[in-house]
């Protein structure tokens, strides 16, 4: 059984250990223990202590701390991606890249915590310095999804690290034995700087959030929780970082490359099953296009490979959980019965009873105000829709209460230019979909988000700002009247 780690020490949950699951298989992979408000408070606790130290551990040691988590799961690349694997159901050819990545995020902010404390200015008094000084926030609750356990942690993890802060990690109840074990990674790091809780989002979760030695919250999931989050936060003013659902657009223009468009649809609205924030959720076709486009995504669905991530080949993966899968089901079906088509998928595969699988599926005749266009489906469901023009693709875009991610294909740099400046997301893509550069900053506007992760807007993020004013010359004599 995984214990807890807290403090650099493990501890049993007060109550009785959960098991972890396989989607593909849904076999017990193992068991894990289960916290509870005593656990959360011993957390929150070690890390506050940790902090004392921490904040003042010179950056350049913070730095060769962080190099050597990625070393560690660089040498252990396999184990851990067959791990994930296991417990999220994602591909383990992906799963492999996603620990690389992690392992990049790491030695990207070890770096960039070395190099940025802040600035000067110019003072008003020529005797005086204006210093803005970083400094980091506290304790910090780093509260992440089961879609990316690994990756959207590190996004949290590495940057409140490097900046000074100390970390109480809550990961979700689904993805909690692959996180506990991520305790061997970090074992070099002083004791409390580091604490892995587990236990469910709505007793540990919502305490940490209100707990007055947390003073930040670092949260990946879904906007209804994210919510919730702010609301509770509001309290105490406590720093909040929200990274939460989307509905993205994908825009397709009659001037664009055809065949890549297809092929990017199916990426980004397949890809782990739909199961990503930025998933295509949405695609919007000029007329005269559309029916060579849909052509192309239904053909390109039905020869997708579905299958258990363990298969090096596999391409659609099951989804996480049955209940997530009846979500996008129900979605499909009242689509359906609403009018729309379902030109392929729509079902459990039939040779794959065994495990959380969905069909990756493509509609068409959807409207607006049907919930597969309107709410997030997270799943593989892709609607097509045919628009007049670039004009109409573009509003409908915006029309969505989301703002996460949305991306354009055209070779009309004109488009391109006017795309940018106007379209409502934080992540905007033009001719390739869900590309990541760790280097810039990741995040949502409306309800997908407050705030970024990634770049140096990722570590600002996890600091706090001082204008110190500092006299070196002895000060004013009369402050009433400094004129004089
Ligand atoms: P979720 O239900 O919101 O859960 C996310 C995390 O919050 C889990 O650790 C969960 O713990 C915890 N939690 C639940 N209730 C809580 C509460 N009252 N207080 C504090 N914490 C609480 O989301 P999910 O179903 O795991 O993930 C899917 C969602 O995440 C989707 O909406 C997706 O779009 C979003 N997401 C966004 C991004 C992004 O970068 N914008 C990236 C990935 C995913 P339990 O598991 O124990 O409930
Ligand atoms: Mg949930």
């Amino acid at each position: 059984m995984r214990k807890m780690w807290i403090s650099s020490r493990q501890v049993a949950g007060n109550k009785l250990p959960l098991k972890a699951l396989d989607p593909a298989t849904e076999e017990v992979i193992g068991e894990f223990a289960w916290g509870g408000l005593k656990e959360a408070d011993e957390a929150v606790i070690a890390a506050k202590e940790a902090f004392t130290s921490w904040r003042r551990t010179p950056a350049s040691e913070r730095a060769a701390m962080l190099h050597e988590v990625a070393r560690k799961m660089r040498a252990n690349l396999d184990e851990l991606a067959v791990e994930l694997t296991l417990e999220t159901g994602r591909s383990i050819r992906k799963n492999r890249g996603y620990v690389e990545w992690s392992a990049q995020c790491f030695d990207y902010y070890a770096e960039l915590g070395r190099h940025y404390r802040g600035r000067l200015i110019p003072s008003p008094e020529s005797s005086q310095l204006s210093i803005i000084l970083k400094v980091p926030i506290g304790v910090v609750a780093a509260i992440v999804p089961w879609n990316y356990p690994l990756l959207l942690l590190t996004w949290k993890l590495a940057p409140a690290l490097a900046a000074g802060n100390t970390v109480v990690i809550k990961p979700a109840t689904n993805t909690s034995w692959v996180t506990l074990g991520l305790a061997q990674y970090f074992e070099h790091f002083p004791p409390g700087v580091i604490n892995i809780l587990t236990g469910s989002g709505g007793e540990v979760g919502d305490y940490l959030v209100t707990h007055p030695d947390v003073r930040m919250i670092a949260f990946t999931g879904s906007t209804e929780v994210g919510q919730h989050i702010m609301r509770q936060a509001a309290n105490d003013m406590k720093h909040i970082h929200l990274e939460l659902g989307g509905k993205d657009p994908l825009i397709v223009c009659a001037d664009a490359d055809l065949n890549a468009a297809a092929h990017a649809a199916i990426w980004g609205g397949f890809l782990n099953a739909g199961q990503v924030c930025t998933s295509i959720e949405r695609v919007y076709v000029e007329e005269e296009a559309y029916s060579e486009l849909l052509d192309s995504i239904v053909q390109l669905t039905r020869n997708l490979v579905i299958g258990p991530g363990m298969n090096p080949e596999s391409e659609v993966t099951p989804m996480i959980r049955p209940g997530e899968r009846e979500k996008v089901d129900d979605q499909v079906r009242m689509a359906s019965a609403s009018g729309a088509n379902i030109l392929t998928g729509g079902r459990v595969p039939p040779n794959l009873q065994k495990g959380f699988f969905y069909e990756p599926t493509v509609l068409s005749e959807v409207r607006e105000d049907m919930l597969v266009m309107q709410e997030e489906t997270f799943g593989p469901v892709l609607p097509v829709v045919s628009v007049k023009n670039f004009a109409e693709a573009m509003s409908r875009s915006n029309s969505s209460k989301y703002g996460l991610g949305a991306t354009l294909f055209t070779s009309d740099a004109r488009k391109v230019k006017y795309y940018m400046e106007t379209i409502e997301a934080g992540n905007v893509w033009v001719n390739d979909p869900l590309i990541d550069n760790l280097a810039g900053p990741f995040g949502g506007m409306k309800r997908s988000g407050i705030g970024r992760e990634l770049g140096m807007e990722g570590l600002e993020e996890f600091l706090e700002t001082k204008h110190v004013h500092w006299e070196i010359e002895g000060g004013k004599k009369n402050w009433w009247y400094p004129w004089e």
